[in-house]
């Protein structure tokens, strides 16, 4: 595959963008594979591409029931940051935000990322203290945060109000190498290295069944018929339960919907990220000039894909106290994902009881940050059968009760 460049530029606009190559092929399906991937989500592509890079493994087929990061990788709102409370967590999400900070050159795919600084607001006392823990707990880990005071938070976000009358700010813990990136971008520069290696993508193929056979995986059937394979690996985050049940165990998990919006473009007004998790909701501005909004979670499962009227008006009402400058803008378009939550609000990347099947789910609502290092992770799973940044993450922590408790710690896991 033709590399890009600035000379690329050059050249395809002398001659009218008439020599761009397809960024990924779109081949029918082999018999047979090494190894199969189910979902081309983020996850399910980094995973696929870790495969090839890092353990020389090839022969691999992504398959994916609708277009290539449709689920919700191309649904969030771009989060990236790496400071958790529990020693597992920092290890893998920071090994992924390091991996953000070079996947452009990487993947030879811009990505956008953009580590503007990602910053919590501390609103009650009791967030004051639980920041201030997770900073101390970071600085042994490594991950690079501090706790920083409310005159602090005004001149790194001037438009925000720090006095609101129930929920004054307090401080915030600020991550200045957190940020955002371009999801859909993540997802097409992971498809087209892929494919470059030789991988086959296909899509709107959905998985019907997974076939068994002495308690090992033998391979599925597909709408586009029967594929084996020696390995299988499940990344399809919503829909997780249900394709553990075609495998033939279950999880510890919870789909639900969350869901975003964004505003119409104005001018830009706020260079960071910000989080307000007490009074749910979070916000940055996009380069267009949108600023994207997030919300929770909502209260029942569902498998809908879409957002809930109430929830827009919640979350606007509750960012419109912080930044008053809210009240005025008209909101353009909103929309969700289903996500996969976990009891200790944890992911899970683990073996299964069925033999040579993976599964790597339970991301929940922040999951896009750990694209990166959750592949690398997860790969070396599938390829030497362990990793030590998924050794805490496994199934079986929920049968000893061996949780990785983030849900106190964030208060929303983003
Ligand atoms: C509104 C919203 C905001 C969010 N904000 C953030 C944020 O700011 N920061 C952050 O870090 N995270 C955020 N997240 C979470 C993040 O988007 C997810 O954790 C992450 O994208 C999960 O990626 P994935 O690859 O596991 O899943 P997905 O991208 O959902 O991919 C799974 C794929 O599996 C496919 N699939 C399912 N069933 C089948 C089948 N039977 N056969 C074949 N294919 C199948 C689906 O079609 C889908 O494409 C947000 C999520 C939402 C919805």
């Amino acid at each position: 595959m033709k590399r890009y460049s600035a000379f690329a530029i050059a050249r395809e606009a002398a001659r009218f963008h008439s020599g761009w190559e397809r960024a990924w092929r779109s081949p029918e399906p082999k018999k047979k594979y090494k190894a199969i991937v189910i979902g081309a989500g983020g996850h399910g592509l980094a995973t696929a591409y870790y495969l090839g890079k890092n353990h020389g493994i090839k022969d691999v087929a992504v398959i994916e029931k609708g277009w290539l990061g449709g689920g919700n990788t191309g649904r969030n709102t771009t989060i990236i940051r790496s400071n958790y409370l529990q020693d597992p967590s920092a290890a893998i999400y920071e090994k992924s935000r390091s991996l953000y900070e070079t996947m452009s050159q990487d993947l030879n795919y811009n990505v956008m990322f953009s580590p503007r600084g990602v910053l919590m607001l501390a609103q009650t006392h009791h967030e004051v203290r639980g920041y201030q823990r997770t900073a101390h707990a970071n600085a042994l880990q490594g991950v690079k945060t501090e706790f920083i005071g409310p005159q602090r938070v005004k001149e790194i976000c001037p438009i925000m109000n720090i006095e609101g009358p129930r929920y004054p700010v307090l401080g915030g813990l600020f991550q200045a190498r957190g940020g955002t990136a371009r999801h859909d971008a993540v997802a097409w520069g992971y498809a087209r290295a892929c494919s470059d290696m030789g991988m086959d993508i296909i899509q709107q193929c959905e998985v019907t069944a997974i076939k068994r056979e002495g308690g090992e995986v033998k391979g599925i059937s597909t709408t586009k018929g029967e594929i084996a394979c020696d390995k299988l690996c499940i990344v399809v985050a919503g829909n997780s339960g249900h394709l553990a049940d075609l495998a033939g165990f279950r999880l510890p998990l919870e789909s639900v919907a969350l869901q975003a919006l964004v505003s119409e473009p104005i001018k830009p007004c706020m260079d960071i990220v910000v989080m307000a998790n007490t009074v749910h909701g979070y916000m940055s501005q996009s380069d267009k000039g949108e600023m994207v909004i997030g919300g929770g979670t909502d209260g029942y499962n569902n498998y809908t894909q879409r957002g809930s009227f109430q929830h827009i008006e919640e979350t606007v009402r509750a960012l419109i106290e912080t930044f008053p400058m809210l009240s005025r803008l008209k909101m353009l378009r909103q929309w969700g994902g289903i996500v996969d939550v976990t009891g200790d609000r944890s992911p899970i990347l683990s073996k299964t009881p069925l033999g040579n099947c993976f599964i790597n789910c339970g991301w929940g609502t922040g999951g896009f940050k750990a694209i990166p290092g959750s592949g690398w992770a997860m790969a070396e799973l599938v390829a030497k059968g362990h990793s030590p940044l998924t050794a805490e993450f496994g199934l079986d922590r929920f049968k000893e009760g061996r949780f990785i408790d983030e849900s106190v710690a964030a208060g929303v896991a983003h």
